[in-house]
């Protein structure tokens, strides 16, 4: 069994439309695969619908959260779609992402790089924006060569002269919504990006808010910082999980470059109550048993 429960589409920053990360995902060898766009589940009808025969979905999202001011994401999986709170906390998180990135767009503008909110709008169409949609610009603008150099104090990491910054829910607000909506929380790549790391210190608070898992095989984490992760999720009782994090060509299409045992993903799975995992089958998508 080969799992992944972490990547993007179009819904939000990723580069394919959820239909193509679906056939992506079974060309890859994948037998599960969940979409976890950033504060939205607008891709999943679409995911759904293109489920290639034995490709079994599960829904998710990736919750943008703050800490301290420092951002933490949460991955929410088989949780109520239509859960009223968790809805509306995301419809406010999407506003407050579209507000900053134009103010960012106007800081760039201030700076003398030729970007415009149109133009990054455009990037973005109906998906969740996000600041690679505003990097995107900027390489169109020919300022940086690769999207990844947006996120430098130059431009848009944070403290960056363009930067803005967000409203977003704490870890154990997230959490208790996910869960409230019948869904299982996983906290998302902890050692990734550089400077502030997420304090392990604090995961026995999150799991006695109900946090179920960390992802600990992720691409951006090292060997020791597995290892660092692998010790810290035994000792909190927290369900490991690896997953590739896959935006399509922002990533490289590594779709299934990290997964998770079955084992694990049976665990998860039985502590959601707000949906079924979907899968794909010669007569359209059926809930396995
Ligand atoms: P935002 O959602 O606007 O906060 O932007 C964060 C998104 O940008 C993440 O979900 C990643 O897709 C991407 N990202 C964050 N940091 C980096 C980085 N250092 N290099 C490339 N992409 C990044
Ligand atoms: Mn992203
Ligand atoms: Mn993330
Ligand atoms: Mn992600």
């Amino acid at each position: 069994m080969r799992i992944d429960l972490h990547v993007h589409s179009t819904a939000s920053d990723g580069t394919d439309p959820p239909a193509q990360v679906m056939r992506r995902a079974r060309a890859a060898g994948l037998d599960i695969v969940a979409l976890t766009d950033h504060d939205t589940t607008a891709g999943l009808a679409a995911a759904e619908r293109a489920l290639p025969a034995g490709l079994t979905l599960v829904s998710g999202m990736e919750l943008s959260c703050l800490t301290d001011s420092h951002s933490v994401h949460l991955l929410g999986y088989l949780f109520d779609a239509a859960d009223p709170h968790l809805t509306a906390e995301c419809a406010r998180i999407r506003e407050s992402r579209r507000d900053r990135a134009q103010r960012m767009v106007a800081r760039l503008r201030a700076l003398g790089v030729p970007v415009t909110w149109e133009q990054v709008r455009a990037i973005a169409g109906r998906g969740t924006i996000g600041r690679p949609h505003v990097a995107r610009a900027m390489v169109a603008a020919g300022v940086i060569k690769r999207f990844e150099q947006a996120f430098t104090k130059d431009w848009l990491a944070p403290g960056g002269r363009a930067y803005v910054s967000r409203y977003a829910p704490t870890p154990p607000r997230a959490i208790a919504l996910v869960r409230a909506a019948g869904g299982v929380a996983v906290l998302a790549h902890p050692r990734a990006g550089r400077g502030w790391r997420f304090p392990l210190s604090e995961l026995p608070a999150l799991a006695a808010v109900g946090l179920a898992g960390i992802e600990v095989d992720h691409p951006d984490h090292d060997d020791a910082q597995r290892a660092e992760l692998r010790r810290a999720a035994r000792e909190t009782g927290l369900i490991e999980l690896g997953s590739s994090d896959d935006h399509g060509s922002l990533t490289g299409h590594r779709i299934g470059c990290e997964t998770t045992s079955h084992a694990n993903y049976r665990r998860l799975v039985a502590l959601a109550v707000g949906a079924k995992p979907v899968r794909g089958s010669r007569h359209g998508p059926e809930t396995p048993p």
